[in-house]
């Protein structure tokens, strides 16, 4: 007779499945065809990939505005139909993510990425007759993207650099390569759609740090836009040429004892889950007030976050960040690639915990030193710190965002105290009172974007961000009054 399988055991074997299936998949990708159809502008080589972005680029100078703003609308339209196909995917190829939210994040750009409507001259008039700011097309760009955000980062780069009339060479993250060449033919399909170009806008079926490099050198490439990591924006900030820099972030939240704590709590949860804290602007440490941290965290409790030891937070620590040594030999830690996106359930099951599917998020009390606290995870795992008062909890807020001065959060009635800690942290994004995601126009006013560019400066980039400033004068006359 066989031996009856022992819940333990079996409990092992779900959790082994569970950490397959969220590992990312064992197949290559092909990323120049979807379901048996060729993808458009997909290139071995960069420089034939730069050729024919030039080539897109001529085009769309051609173009009336209005031929523009009909491509766009295709592209939009293209987006909402096939955000569920480009979720899946993403969420497949990279194992990182929630399809759901994914599919949400696809929405959002096609509902509220900014248009040719973006670009808007100016004119000054005065004694000396009328002088006329109008908005320029840097040419071709060259735009590196990242793994968390694929697809979304293309097309949203595609509407607001094609409505500001670049043309433009994608050199993606190699492991979402499938996903954010599907977004590149998306975009050549609606360009075709709308009497524009087959080819509009390119990207590699292999990219690599080799074509990054190329794309940076070459005569054709007027504006480098990069949205990742420290890595990619220092390299494209020493290319020599105009450069874009969205770089990583570490967004903060402080909740002090004004704050509305059951909606606090929800809101943080929901920010900080959302397709498994891949956005960059996603919460990812928590400050909160002693008095009120208990309330705090039995409201993230009911509202899917799982608890964990100090003792079970170190020891998911030492998984979820591997130790890698630099050139001076200074030991340094990098996020394991293999948890990154990954849902808690499957976060948890590394350290021996199951827990059901309504667990969305790990949260632990921690120091403000702890990892947790200063490293960028991008998954579900919610350290929070216990903090004395307002004083303290914008120092420590302030170092936990190391000066990328990215985004930040803070729930709180206290006009002095927002206030304050907005002043302080110096970011490109600061949301009270809500979900991170309001940030980017999603429960929150303002238009979307996946490039959020601290580092040059641009913030939430929009069509207008890729244009160049040409004037105009005509001495002594043109004045109508
Ligand atoms: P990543 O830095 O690993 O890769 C981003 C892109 O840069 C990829 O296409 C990669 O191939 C390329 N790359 C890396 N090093 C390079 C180099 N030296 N030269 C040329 N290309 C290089 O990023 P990721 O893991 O895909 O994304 C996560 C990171 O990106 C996080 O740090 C996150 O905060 C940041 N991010 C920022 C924004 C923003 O708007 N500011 C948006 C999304 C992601």
């Amino acid at each position: 007779m066989a031996t009856p399988i022992s819940e333990a055991e079996v409990r092992q074997l779900v959790s082994q499945v569970l950490n397959r299936m969220q590992t990312g998949p064992a197949v290559s990708w092909d990323s120049t065809q979807y379901d048996g159809r060729k993808l458009i502008g997909i290139f071995e080589d960069m420089n034939e990939a730069i050729e024919a972005a030039n080539t897109g680029y001529r085009a769309v100078r051609a173009m009336s505005v209005e031929q523009r703003e009909k491509i766009i609308t295709e592209i939009r339209r293209l987006t909402r139909e096939e955000a569920p196909i480009m979720a899946e995917l993403g969420v497949k190829e990279t194992g990182m993510g929630k399809v759901e939210h994914k599919r949400l994040k696809h929405l959002l750009v096609a509902n509220k990425t900014p248009g040719t409507e973006d670009i808007v001259s100016q004119a000054k008039t005065g004694d000396d007759g009328l002088t006329l700011v109008e908005m320029a097309p840097f040419g071709v760009v060259g735009a590196i993207t990242p793994s968390t955000n694929p697809s979304e980062t293309v097309i949203c780069n595609s509407i607001g650099m094609i409505a500001a009339g670049n043309g433009v060479v994608f050199n993606p993250h190699p492991n979402a390569i499938a996903t954010s060449n599907y977004a590149v033919d998306l975009v050549n399909r609606a360009s075709k759609t709308a009497g524009g170009p087959e080819i509009l806008v390119c990207s590699m079926k292999k990219p690599t740090m080799d074509s990054a490099a190329i794309m940076q050198s070459h005569p054709l490439i007027r504006l480098l836009v990069c949205t990742g990591g420290p890595g990619v924006v220092r390299a494209v900030l020493s290319s020599g040429k105009k450069a874009i820099g969205a770089g990583a972030g570490n967004p903060p939240v402080i909740v002090d004892d004004t704050a509305d704590i059951a909606k606090a709590g929800k809101d943080i949860i929901d920010g900080c889950t959302f397709d498994n804290n891949l956005p960059c602007i996603a919460e990812k440490e928590v400050f909160a007030f002693r008095n009120i941290a208990d309330e705090l965290i039995s409201v993230m409790q009911r509202n899917g976050a799982y608890k964990i030891t100090a003792e079970q937070a170190d020891q998911l620590a030492e998984i979820v960040l591997d130790k890698k040594t630099d050139k001076n030999g200074k030991v340094k830690r990098v996020v394991n690639r293999d948890c990154v996106g990954r849902d808690a359930a499957v976060l948890l099951a590394k350290i021996g915990v199951q827990v059901s599917n309504d667990i969305r998020c790990i949260i632990c009390e921690t120091d403000a030193n702890h990892l947790f606290v200063q490293e960028e995870l991008m998954m579900p795992i919610l350290p929070i710190v216990r903090v004395d008062n307002i004083d303290q909890a914008i120092e420590l807020a302030v170092k936990a965002e190391h000066g990328n001065r990215h985004t930040a959060h803070m729930h709180s009635k206290n006009i002095d105290n927002l206030s304050r800690f907005a002043k302080a942290v110096e970011t490109t994004i600061f949301v009270k009172n809500a979900p991170s995601y309001a940030g980017i126009g999603f429960g929150g006013e303002g238009h979307a974007t996946f490039t959020i560019a601290g580092p040059t400066g641009e913030g939430i980039t929009s069509a207008r961000s890729f244009t160049r400033q040409r004037r105009c004068v005509m001495a002594d006359s043109f004045r109508i009054i």
